[in-house]
């Protein structure tokens, strides 16, 4: 998952954790008993092993009617099997082959958890069938209006089931340590396209009738389901996109390359565990970046840039198909495993494909992210959540969701890489991905493999390298090498030029890309005044920008200079855009300048309905909804 949540929220009021003590944990047995504290599940004592969901989606009302035949092994002696569920209203249970009513309780709801379905079963039983129905404020369901989508005409759905949601609509056993292969038969109502983390149809069928197979084992979070209007066009043989016909050919263009990305990320740690590689380009309220289902990452249309110059988000979900999808991690206190490995590769891929200059750009934002999240967190008293292993006990998983998991778990790696040189660490990589296939890792038990095959005792790197404090200590370790980048240097100093009063076409900017513009106005913006954002229109348009990520910068720039030409551009931004991480803070910036305060709150009363939960929760506690 690409930058979904930004947890700063105001959870500190919940237990401040005792931090499990290193040198136990660095001891740890690696086959020892993984727990984890945010499902009911016993797996140990009864688990699934195989999903067959038989489902019908009422678009019109909003719910979902199914039955999730599951197949389990019972361990040994066990009375009951413990699901997940949160806000399901059961209908009805039954054992192997659907006939009696079976036993089972419902056990009162956690306000984070939900409420745990137990199951009456016997050494015997193997198969559990559970029929249900969705709730209207299932967390995991996101139902569009057509106003919300690209092509205005046809509601659309989509789930996003991470970290803990695939329970708000599939009882499950909602752990990453719990894989399963799943198959589905899915009804939709006619002129609608169904899709899965799964093979997928590539057309409409004038039934409606969906058949999925995914026979790779995944754990719950990777369950994923999106229906609408939606065409595909293939870009290779193992790649394609799926959009709304709408955004189609444009998505097309954008993510032409991702054949040789795919490519790349195979040389590089190895073969492509799944079927196909696929994007589903969603609706523009999709309130986050991106989404890693196996097979069909889900993606933010804010992306299509027109010229791929951001399609760095689809190196990100594309290396989760080898870190996360392929080695995942256990519990969410190990999260890092899943996000800094991602962000590692996500930068190998484009380093192999844009070169090692372009790469440092993105380290270097990365780096200037992790140390505001750290000062962020500090200030909020939350230091111990900058350590890599978190402790989320009595909390929510989404509160891990920090740079410090992308970004400090990015250059705990890029410090092994530099101590052990590239080869020997890709090695290890690739060793690592292939030897732990389908499974799952804790931090522990990552530990213990990178001393027994890298950072051996005979290798004299373990004092240097100092894994205990990189991982159990709070905040980023001194002595490291920080990200630096050529590029971003000769930005500043164009900047500076054009503050001494050098005329911005007089400025070097030709082969700039996405991620210069946008370091260049980041870095002029403290200083920008009407005036100056005049000149620099002139030459260079930005209000007329296709790229989300140049225009949101400029908008807000012409927020805090009063710069008025760009009013309109910004209207029409907010009205179109929901992607929290842009809108949230042209309305903060709205919010605080007493001149615009006002044209923010008209802005939102119109534009907030074509918003998704996700970013209307942050806003309206904001911009002081209702009014
Ligand atoms: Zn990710």
């Amino acid at each position: 998952m690409r930058k979904l949540f930004f947890a700063l929220t105001a959870l500190s009021l919940l237990a401040c954790n005792n931090q499990t003590s290193p040198e136990n944990s660095e001891h740890m047995d690696s086959d020892s008993l993984v727990i984890d504290i945010h499902t009911a599940a016993k797996p140990q004592e009864a688990v699934v092993k195989h999903l067959h969901w038989d489902a019908v989606i009422e678009m019109e009302h909003k719910r979902i009617l199914a039955t999730a035949h599951w197949d389990i092994v019972n361990a040994g002696s066990a009375t009951k099997i413990i699901f997940d569920t949160k806000g399901l209203k059961i209908t009805r249970v039954t054992l192997d082959a659907d006939t009696g009513a079976a036993g089972y309780k419902l056990n009162a709801p956690d306000p984070v958890l939900g409420s745990a379905l137990e199951v009456s079963i016997t050494s015997s039983t193997k198969r559990v069938n559970i029929s249900y129905e969705t709730q209207a404020d299932a967390a995991a369901l996101q139902w569009l209006s057509p106003e919300q989508t690209a092509g205005k005409r046809f509601p659309f759905l989509f789930t996003q089931s991470q970290a803990i949601l695939a329970r708000t609509w599939i009882p499950c056993q909602d752990s990453p340590g719990i894989r399963f292969s799943y198959s589905a038969d899915v009804t939709v109502p006619k002129d609608y396209l169904a899709l899965m983390s799964a093979k997928n149809p590539t057309e409409k069928n004038s039934e409606g009738k969906y058949h999925f197979e995914q026979p790779k084992p995944i754990p719950a979070y990777l369950m994923a389901l999106a229906v609408g209007n939606i065409d595909f066009k293939p870009l290779g043989d193992r790649t394609g996109v799926y959009a709304e016909p709408v955004t189609l050919t444009s998505a097309a263009y954008e993510f032409e390359d991702m054949g040789k990305m795919l490519s790349s990320a195979e040389q590089l740690y190895g073969k492509y565990a799944w079927n196909r590689y696929d994007v589903l380009v969603l609706p523009p309220s999709f309130p986050f970046g991106g989404m890693e289902n196996p097979e069909l990452t889900f993606a933010t249309p804010t992306i299509l840039a027109g010229d791929r110059s951001l399609v760095s988000l689809i190196a990100h979900e594309l290396a989760h198909s080898w870190s996360g999808n392929l080695v995942t991690n256990a519990t969410w206190n190990d999260f890092w495993l899943n996000e800094g490995f991602t962000v590692y590769f996500e930068r190998r891929i484009m380093e192999a494909i844009s070169g090692k200059s372009y790469a440092d750009m993105l380290a270097y934002l990365g780096y200037g992210d992790l140390k505001q999240t750290v000062a962020d967190l500090n200030a909020e008293n939350m230091q111990n959540d900058t350590r890599l292993k978190l402790d989320l006990t009595g909390r929510d998983p989404d509160d891990g969701v920090t740079d410090i998991a992308y970004e400090k778990g990015y250059l705990f790696l890029c410090q092994i890489e530099k101590l052990v040189g590239r080869p020997k660490f890709d090695n290890f990589l690739k060793n690592y991905f292939q030897g732990f296939a389908f499974k799952t890792m804790t931090t522990e038990q990552f530990v213990v493999y990178l001393k027994e095959k890298l950072i051996t005792p005979e290798s004299g790197l373990e004092k240097e390298l100092n894994i205990q404090q990189w991982i159990y200590d709070p905040g980023i370790p001194e002595g490291i090498t920080i990200p630096s980048s050529e590029r971003f240097v000769s930005v500043e100093k164009q900047a500076g030029k054009f503050f001494s009063g050098t005329l911005p076409q007089q400025l070097e900017t030709s082969n700039w890309s996405s991620h210069e513009w946008q370091y260049f106005l980041r870095f002029l913006m403290p200083n920008l005044d009407a005036q100056k954002m005049t000149e620099l229109d002139q030459v260079f348009h930005f209000t007329a920008t296709k790229n989300s990520e140049i225009a949101a910068l400029w908008l807000q720039a012409a927020i805090q200079a009063e710069y008025k030409p760009a009013y309109a551009a910004l209207d029409e931004f907010l009205m179109r855009v929901g992607r929290r991480k842009f809108i949230k803070p042209l309305y903060e910036t709205m919010r605080k300048n007493t001149a615009t305060k006002e044209m923010g709150k008209v802005i939102y009363k119109k534009a907030r309905g074509n918003y998704h939960a996700v970013s209307t929760n942050t806003l309206d506690k904001l911009m002081g909804w209702p009014y």
